[in-house]
């Protein structure tokens, strides 16, 4: 039974201004989950003059005090998290066992910016004239958080928690594929104490998004989602300098050298490529294998990845949940038939597992050999489970390949001469990296991408810095 959700405006659950709503779907089944509001462009502005309205006084509040609204903001979602982990799997797919992650990641995301609040802080500059010279971080005011669908709440947290705690007010948008959690989430920040105006939630498509960006009380825009929109987002905002934040697509590599434990790279990468059934911006969707090991590897991850299990998220026993939706399992699969026609081989999967409901968009892990690095499944963000593979000589190559992309995200090096990986560390363009490890993206530590992936970082102090402006302050000594 599809249930009606209205809009967190200013902190409460309000209709939209014109009475608009949308459909919101059950990507394994195809079925309606929910009727939502649709967000007008009236609703924006009064979501923003809420906003605006509500900021100075919140950041007036003790940073102590802001930080204790963080935390009970955790407890709730603590309280709630299965609940919240179901929904999450029922709208946008993700298996139970993901989505329960990303409950943890939601409830940290929270308490790390709130134990932040007292270490984001200026510093005292040596001058000749005499005085006290020095900078402070104040808040920017406004800002609009907009996010994708395949992360929703804890991409919610990564924005709100460090812009709320350094005193800022924020509007989000969330995904119209997936906002259940989001506005979800918003309650649980009322019901937390944060002060009325503080936050709203806005359900809607791209206009919505756009509305925020174009508002022009809004002082930052922090984004997650693909590149294309990030420019648009980027041209419109320069008409009055909104700081911002683009979190966008990737294209990442795994890099597997011959010197390697190969029996764990074939274990635990596959991983790193079809978690999220490949949903995922730091998927290492390209394998680079050295040319000794080739068909050792290849023979090893296909087996591994064969094995996971697609089908009903809500199992427990599922690794990989539906696409987002059958017209996006139609793209992936798309991509895959077009490789094939060009000489790439399917290894593994290349099709859409039997015995699964019909309106779900189901797409088994894929294996690619074959893969030209000039093909468009080797060089266009698939955001399925396809991975491409392509040997490698030397080196030189390994990383010539890794950087051949408009992306630079994350990546994986796998090797076990440690010269080696510090060497090649240095040279791969991206805005993370791991090191035998399929891991790059820790809520304590700088997140985001170099080239189209992106610009500015979220996660760690630097997340907190980015939601503020540095003064300067002389005060005369003589
Ligand atoms: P989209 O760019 O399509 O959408 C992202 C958000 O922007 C949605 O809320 C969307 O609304 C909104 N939007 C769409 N058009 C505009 C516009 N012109 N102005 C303002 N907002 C707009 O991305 P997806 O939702 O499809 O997400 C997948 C993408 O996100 C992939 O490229 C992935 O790599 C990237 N991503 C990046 C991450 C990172 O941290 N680097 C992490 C996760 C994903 P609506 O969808 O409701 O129309």
């Amino acid at each position: 039974m599809a249930t009606s959700e209205q809009l967190v405006l200013a902190g409460t659950r309000t209709p939209s201004a014109d009475g608009k709503t949308f459909t919101v779907y059950e990507p394994a089944t195809g079925a309606e989950l929910a009727e939502v509001a649709y967000a007008s462009v009236e609703d924006v502005d009064r979501a923003v003059a809420a906003a605006v309205t509500a900021q100075e006084s919140w950041a007036d509040q003790a940073p102590s005090a802001r930080a204790a609204v963080l935390h009970r903001w955790a407890d709730l979602v603590e309280a709630r998290a299965e609940e919240l982990a179901v929904l999450q799997t029922r709208e946008n797919g993700l298996t139970i066992r993901e989505s329960r992650g990303m409950l943890w990641a939601t409830s940290a995301l929270l308490r790390y910016s709130a134990d932040a609040v007292d270490k984001i802080v200026g510093e005292t500059i040596p001058n000749d004239a005499g005085g006290l010279l020095m900078t402070q971080r104040e808040p920017l005011g406004v800002v609009a958080a907009i996010t994708a669908w395949n992360a929703p709440i804890a991409m919610a947290a990564q924005k709100a928690g460090p812009a709320l705690v350094t005193g800022n007010t924020v509007v989000l948008k969330p995904s119209e594929l997936a906002p259940l959690t989001s506005l979800i989430f918003g309650d649980l920040a009322s019901e937390a104490g944060l002060p009325e105006g503080c936050l709203s939630i806005l359900p809607g498509d791209g206009s919505v998004g756009r509305a925020l960006v174009e508002n022009r009380a809004v002082a930052r825009v922090t984004f997650t989602g693909s590149t294309a929109t990030g420019q648009d987002i980027a041209l419109r905002a320069a008409s009055t300098f909104k700081r911002l934040t683009l979190e966008l697509g990737g294209k990442s590599a795994a890099i597997v050298f011959a010197d390697a434990d190969l029996d764990r790279v074939c274990a635990v990468a596959p991983e790193a490529m079809f978690g999220l059934a490949g949903q995922d911006c730091c998927a290492r969707s390209r394998l680079l294998i050295h040319e000794s090991v080739y068909d050792q590897v290849i023979e090893g991850y296909a087996r591994t990845s064969a094995r996971l299990k697609v089908g009903d998220p809500l199992d427990e026993t599922t690794d990989l949940g539906p696409l987002i939706s059958v017209a996006q399992r139609d793209r992936v699969h798309g991509f895959v038939e077009e490789s094939v026609a060009d000489g790439a081989v399917v290894v593994t999967g290349g099709a859409k597992p039997a015995g699964l409901p019909e309106g779900g968009g189901w797409y088994v892990p894929t294996v690619l050999t074959g893969v030209r690095p000039d093909m468009r499944v080797a060089q266009e963000e698939v955001f399925g489970p396809v991975v491409s593979v392509i040997p490698f000589a030397t080196e030189e190559e390994a990383i010539r390949l890794a950087n051949d992309t408009q992306y630079g995200l994350s990546g994986s090096i796998w090797t076990g001469n440690i010269a080696r990986a510090i060497r090649v560390s240095r040279k791969v363009k991206s805005g993370v990296l791991a090191v035998n490890s399929n891991t790059s993206n820790y809520l304590q530590a700088p997140f985001g991408g170099v080239k189209q992936s992106g610009i500015g970082r979220a996660n760690g102090l630097a997340g907190l810095e980015a939601n503020t402006e540095l003064k300067t302050l002389f005060m005369d000594g003589t």
